[in-house]
């Protein structure tokens, strides 16, 4: 076959997504038992600071979240449990736990939740990106303190990137969990659901996780399938994004609709339906005569209904 490399969009698509701009280099396959010790004794590292599944901020003009070793200093961080990142240019980047009540945060201290971060302007988008992996890999540790195969508690090893089991020497390594999210569309309509839990007037894409065995092509048709009703033909893949909640990637496509009939599965959504395009320019301009309107900017599924709005 021709891979027709040229005809791929310009920018990549998965580089305009929230959390997408991780610029750490990670150096994975030279992580040892130095290389975090080496990271906490260097003096250009920086540190990003998490209160459970929120991150730290220093609230300013412009918001720090990645702070030298004095600074974190005044709170209870728990180095013991730090997670080395990778190396930004001008330093190592680490992640570690704080022991406090985001309530009683103090100036000039303030608790994002991940999910406010990823469309708030308030951090660097490369912070943002570093942050996601911090989340994902804070969250698997909390998740595997103990030995799945004899229960003995794991121990961290080459700077979080895995857990050994001293007992049984069972070895784990940090998981990502796939998610396909699809937009599926026919002729000039698209298909978009919402779930009970959206903001008002809010419309999205559809979406799951990929079940072990399957393919992701096979997840979209399921998912859709079982959502809406509605069956699918060809998928065509359209961007990623990692999505620290707590540790997926989300994996963004435009799919064929062979059905148009819609049976709306109530346990997951309170409503699905066909948008033409108009309309679904109309949601992006946040113009819609019924107040619909589209996930913002940053979130996959604006940029899968993006593309296809645009024609
Ligand atoms: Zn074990």
């Amino acid at each position: 076959m021709k891979i027709d490399f040229d005809g791929l969009p310009q920018p990549e698509p998965s580089s305009m997504v929230g959390f997408s701009q991780n610029r750490l280099i990670r150096d994975s396959e030279y992580r040892d038992e130095t290389s975090l010790p080496a990271a906490l004794e260097n003096p250009a590292t920086r540190f990003f600071m998490f209160a459970g599944s929120s991150v730290i901020i220093s609230k300013g003009e412009i918001s720090t979240a990645a702070f030298g070793r004095s600074e974190i200093e005044s709170l209870d961080t728990k180095l013991e449990r730090a997670i080395l990142l990778g190396e930004a240019e001008d330093g190592p980047r680490i992640a570690v736990p704080v022991d406090v009540d985001v309530e009683t945060l103090g100036e000039p201290w303030a608790a994002y939740d991940l999910r406010a971060l990823l469309y708030s302007t308030s951090v660097k988008e490369e912070d943002a990106g570093a942050i996601a992996q911090a989340g994902s890999m804070l969250h698997w540790h909390r998740m595997n303190r103990f030995c799945g195969k004899c229960g003995h508690a794991s121990a961290m090893k080459i700077g979080g990137y895995r857990r050994d089991c001293p007992s049984c020497e069972n070895q784990i390594f940090p998981r990502t969990d796939p998610v396909v999210i699809m937009l599926a569309v026919k002729e000039d309509k698209c298909l978009l659901g919402r779930s009970p839990n959206f903001p008002e007037g809010w419309y999205s894409t559809l979406a799951g996780f990929i079940e072990p065995g399957e393919t992701m092509e096979d997840a979209v048709r399921r998912e859709t399938l079982e959502e809406s009703g509605i069956q699918i033909g060809r998928v065509k893949y359209h961007s990623s994004q990692p999505w620290p909640f707590p540790h997926s990637l989300m994996i963004g496509v435009h799919c064929e609709a062979i059905s148009e009939d819609i049976t709306v599965n109530e346990s997951e959504l309170e409503d699905c339906r066909w948008f033409t395009r108009g309309e679904v320019q109309l949601m992006i301009e946040e113009k819609h005569p019924e107040g619909f309107i589209c996930p913002p900017n940053k979130a996959i599924s604006s940029a899968l209904v993006g593309a296809w709005a645009e024609g």
